[in-house]
């Protein structure tokens, strides 16, 4: 069994973490947090133990009554992996202390890319990551790209991609966020960081994106087209995606009109929180107009990167090779 920690128990931490658990092959050895809130008070209840990940603030937990097995140094000291999936820049701190235990450590999107060794997509370059001591794994937009160009870049070759991302302004839980009622170009220059990132996955890519940002919580959307070198028709490619475990082609007769339904449709499935950890891409949408391939793909920005750090996991502790690794993770998630 592999051993798991994870640090930084919020939106992405507690997914991760009980997608570990649901693996044959791996274990939470417990989960880190900085304060005590519902979110501590359930990974107790659901049998995590839990750490303290800041030593001055680890009485607040016990004025709290919440149980806590040590501090976040013992946990990571006892694993074979640590998540690192505290807030953007917090990973880059962290990473000291993972050396300091010689824990092999996953960091997540909000990190810059040099604080690790390799960016990390399962289905596009799961054998970088393997032996690996610092992997990050690509943000919620750019795992989403990867998992579609990848299979595209195989089969046709890209000769060039654009991608307008409309994006949530925050989660659901984010009370903070906005914009309330706007639209935001975001950032106003050009490119968003987006097409840098998917260059650390594919440094071969030629790739524009823009981004924006919407009142809305749900989901993003990614407004694609790619200039293949070869021109198949709309058939074939949806018969190239569909054959993708990590894209949900969403047939017509669905009738998905936009993010609301699709996630009403993963509650329907009893998916935990309403996760969607596929692209969810629709059907009718792929066009091929000569070369140049288009389509409507949208994200759950909570919860795409979760089997992505399952299978990160394993890259890191050699212990599958990528078809392995994803299946298994599929399956036991019920992707
Ligand atoms: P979050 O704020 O929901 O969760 C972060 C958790 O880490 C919180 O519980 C926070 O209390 C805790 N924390 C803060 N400082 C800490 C420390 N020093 N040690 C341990 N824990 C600490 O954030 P999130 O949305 O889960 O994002 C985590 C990472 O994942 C970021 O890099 C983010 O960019 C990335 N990411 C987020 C999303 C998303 O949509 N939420 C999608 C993909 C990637």
């Amino acid at each position: 069994m592999i051993r798991v920690a994870i640090n930084g128990y919020g939106t992405i931490g507690k997914r991760v973490a009980d997608a570990v658990r649901e693996q044959p092959d791996m274990e939470v050895v417990g989960v880190a947090k900085t304060s005590p809130n519902f979110e501590a008070v359930r990974a107790v209840e659901k049998g995590y133990d839990l750490y303290a990940a800041i030593e001055d603030r680890a009485g607040k937990f016990a004025d709290a009554d919440i149980e806590t097995a040590g501090l976040v140094d013992e946990l990571v000291a006892q694993s074979d992996v640590v998540v690192d999936a505290t807030p953007s820049g917090i990973g880059a701190e962290n990473k000291a202390m993972y050396d300091e235990y010689e824990t092999p450590a996953l960091y997540q999107g909000g990190e810059s890319a040099d604080v690790a060794d390799v960016s990390f997509n399962a289905r596009s370059n799961y054998d970088k990551a393997r032996g690996a001591d610092h992997v990050r794994v690509v943000s919620c937009n750019t795992t989403g790209l990867s998992r579609l160009l990848a299979p595209l870049d195989e089969e046709y070759g890209v000769e060039k991609a654009r991608v307008t991302l409309v994006r949530r302004g925050g989660d659901p839980s984010q009370t903070g966020r906005g914009p309330i009622n706007d639209i935001l170009p975001n950032p106003i220059t050009l490119p968003s960081h987006h097409g840098p990132d998917v260059k650390t996955i594919f440094p071969e890519i030629d790739i524009d994106t823009l981004g924006l940002k919407v009142p809305a919580t749900l989901m993003h959307m990614h407004s694609v087209n790619v200039t293949l070198e070869t021109a198949p028709d709309a058939d074939e490619v949806l018969d190239l995606l569909e054959g993708e475990s990590r894209i949900f082609c969403i047939p017509p007769e669905f009738d998905i009109d936009g993010t609301g339904q699709l996630k009403e449709y993963a509650k329907d499935l009893g998916r935990p929180r309403g996760d969607i950890w596929e692209n969810a891409l629709w059907s009718e949408s792929i066009t091929m107009e000569g070369n140049d391939f288009y389509c409507f793909q949208a994200i759950h920005q909570e919860s795409d990167v979760v089997s992505e750090n399952v299978d990160a996991i394993r890259a890191v502790t050699g212990s599958a090779d990528a078809e392995e690794s994803v299946q298994t993770t599929n399956d036991a998630l019920g992707i």
